[in-house]
């Protein structure tokens, strides 16, 4: 292999481990937010009950507290009933007593209410916390794989870009000017080798004339006449 095309041939081999490297660390963080939202909607979930448990708990002291004004009310008519003299204040005084006893009532419902919620409530709780806990136990068992992988990633894409510039500061101006081009077009990679008489940039497959020519002087790079790819071959080693 001559010396410029084993150069394109290592750059086009970089930039296609640089594809895939990519691929696979844009996976790795889309599973590490992946990971972390089963715990995010268990969170908000929590969050959600506990406000509803708060609203209720409130609820339900008010309530007590009401109860206890409606207690001292009905006692307080209670002990004015020895003192009625009259009919009519008799009618009367029975009227406030029972309605008083009825929105005591009332409010004894809204309490119960208050406390079949708060059961009900405290069991979702409950269950949400342990949910939770569980999905964060898997979740920072996983993350540490990921966050590992990750970072072994990120090294070798640091590694592999660096190699990059390096082989594009050997390549000769005229190659690296094309090969700038394809870059800044966002084609990746812009340097394909030919296998099975096809350009492995945009899969076509290649004229026998053309291939042929690339058979016979594989020292010469050419362009795919169907992606304009920057395209060399490989011979294949000689059977013995
Ligand atoms: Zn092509």
């Amino acid at each position: 292999m001559s010396i410029s095309i084993e150069q394109l041939a290592k750059l086009g081999q970089t930039d296609q481990e640089l594809v895939v490297l990519q691929r696979k660390l844009s996976d790795v963080e889309k599973e590490i937010a992946g990971a972390r939202l089963v715990v995010d909607r268990l969170e908000k979930s929590l969050k959600e009950k506990q406000h509803q448990f708060d609203e209720v708990t409130e609820n339900r002291r008010l309530g007590q507290q009401k109860l206890g004004e409606a207690d001292i009310f009905i006692t307080k008519l209670e002990a004015q009933v020895p003192m009625i003299r009259t009919q009519k204040e008799f009618v009367a005084g029975k009227k406030q007593l029972e309605d008083a006893r009825k929105h005591r009532g009332t409010i004894e419902n809204e309490l119960l209410e208050c406390e079949i919620n708060l059961d009900e409530y405290e069991a979702d709780l409950k269950k949400l916390q342990e949910q939770m806990d569980e999905a964060n136990e898997g979740f920072q068992k996983n993350i540490a794989d990921l966050l590992k992988e990750q970072k072994s990633s990120t090294k070798k894409l640091e590694k592999l870009k660096k190699n990059k510039v390096e082989l594009i500061g050997k390549l000769d101006p005229n190659i690296a000017a094309q090969y700038n081009n394809f870059l800044k077009r966002g084609i990746t990679p812009a340097i394909c080798q030919v296998v099975n008489k096809a350009c492995t940039g945009c899969n076509s497959s290649l004229q026998p004339q053309f291939v042929n020519e690339m058979i016979g002087d594989p020292s010469q790079h050419r362009h795919c006449p169907f992606c304009f790819r920057i395209l060399y071959y490989i011979p294949e080693p000689e059977k013995s």
